[in-house]
């Protein structure tokens, strides 16, 4: 029994229902805010880190990150994320608009909202079809970057009050989109609330984000951190919605993260729009897994260290053997993933990435240096771990040349592969 033991934390309650929460999905130990990148003068200063644990209501189900002191300064960090970036998830965006404005007439008359439209990756496809758009963006660097693009942004957080003020002003949406903005709300009830008082009655909303189901099945680990705060299922996302306003009528699976969800959605005083057998489907085969059972997800953090000691032992090999490493991708998933398996730069000298707001800092926690491509050819590395496996066909297309001096690829969840 360790001297620990009489210290036991007062439980969390649930972010949706407000029942006490105890049940652990995984202990990640303590870790860095992922996208707090280190600029080369904060090598000089200590970092914070705070407590990173993922527990599951067993009352309504859902998964969620637990709550800790000074969770505000998480915020502070410089860096953000832009979405442009990715070009398979500008193609992605691209197709979603065009199969948005087919299926439900979009046109001249219609308002498109974009919750977390970050840097106008998606409603730039809205704006070149002359569909009138509004984006609601927080983060003032990705705003800019939006309004560039001749975008109209409202720079605030979306939730009721927000909603109200643009009814007030006029605004109604006829199609409402909320891209892998869901899972990153603190208070999910008011942010869900905020759709059914935006949304004309005839409306659509359409939120995408990973898909517990698959994040347990495949040991995920690494798509937790503590800026995401709750990890969703369909069965959680119909109770979240009903409680607040909306009604799922349409559920599609996407590869996207490793597997997501896009949940579409109307007002619940409505049925403009008729129920998709494929809900009903996906609800099942969720309950057929065991999702609303403790059994479900009793096994995830034996995965998770499976997955961190399969890294250790080929990065220790790697090194005894005199082979080079490399890493591809500053991302949250391979900062959760190198601070959980405490994996620093003796093991694995650099990260490269294509962003150049990036290069030339460092990851937080492992302080690992991101560099640009250009080291690649200069390093020759044997194997580049990428640490976003679901860009893993992406980077692979663009890394190619490292085959010209035999090098190979790896990634390290749901299991460690070289290809
Ligand atoms: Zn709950």
């Amino acid at each position: 029994m360790s001297s620990c033991s009489n210290f036991v934390p007062a439980p969390m309650h649930c972010r949706h229902c407000a029942a006490p929460v105890t049940r652990v999905l995984a202990d990640l130990g303590t870790a860095p805010p992922s996208n707090a990148y280190l600029r080369l003068a904060a090598l000089q200063a200590p970092e914070r880190w705070y407590p990173l644990r993922v527990l599951v209501c067993e009352n309504c189900w859902l998964v969620q990150t637990e709550d800790f002191a000074q969770a505000h300064e998480l915020f502070d960090a410089e860096y953000a994320y832009f979405s442009s970036y990715s070009s398979s998830w500008l193609a992605h965006a691209q197709a979603y608009v065009a199969s948005m404005v087919e299926r439900f007439g979009l046109g001249a008359h219609s308002q498109v909202v974009e919750v977390a439209a970050n840097d106008g990756y998606l409603l730039q496809y809205v704006d070149q079809r002359g569909i009138p758009c509004l984006g609601i963006e927080p983060t003032a660097s990705t705003a800019a970057a939006a309004r560039a693009k001749g975008i109209t942004v409202v720079e605030r957080f979306f939730g009721v009050a927000l909603a109200q003020e643009l009814r007030a002003q006029g605004h109604s949406a006829d199609l409402m989109a909320a891209n892998n903005v869901l899972a990153h709300v603190p208070d999910i009830n008011d942010f869900v609330a905020g759709f059914a008082t935006l949304l004309k009655s005839t409306g659509v909303a359409t939120f995408e984000f990973p898909h517990l189901l698959r994040l347990v099945q495949q040991c995920q680990f690494d798509t937790l951190y503590h800026e995401h705060f709750s990890y969703l299922s369909l069965s959680v996302v119909l109770r979240i919605f009903a409680a607040n306003g909306l009604a799922v009528f349409d559920v599609q699976e996407l590869p996207t993260h490793g597997g997501s969800l896009r949940v579409l959605a109307q007002r619940s005083d409505t049925s403009a729009q008729p129920i998709s057998p494929a809900v009903a489907a996906l609800l099942a085969r969720e309950s057929a897994a065991g999702m609303m059972t403790a059994d479900f997800y009793g096994d995830f953090q034996l995965q998770a260290l499976r997955i961190k000691r399969e890294l250790l032992l080929f990065l220790i090999d790697a090194q005894a053997r005199g082979r080079k490493v490399a890493a591809y991708g500053a991302a949250a998933k391979g900062n959760t993933l190198l601070n959980f398996a405490g994996v620093r730069g003796d093991l694995l000298p650099y990260v490269v990435d294509k962003n150049p707001a990036k290069q030339g800092q460092f990851l937080p926690g492992s302080r690992i240096p991101i560099v640009d491509e250009a080291h690649l050819r200069a390093h020759r590395p044997d194997v580049v771990l990428i640490l976003p496996w679901n860009l893993r066909d992406e980077v692979m297309a663009q890394l190619a040349y490292i085959r010209e001096w035999g090098g190979q690829f790896a990634v390290a969840v749901p299991s460690w592969q070289l290809c």
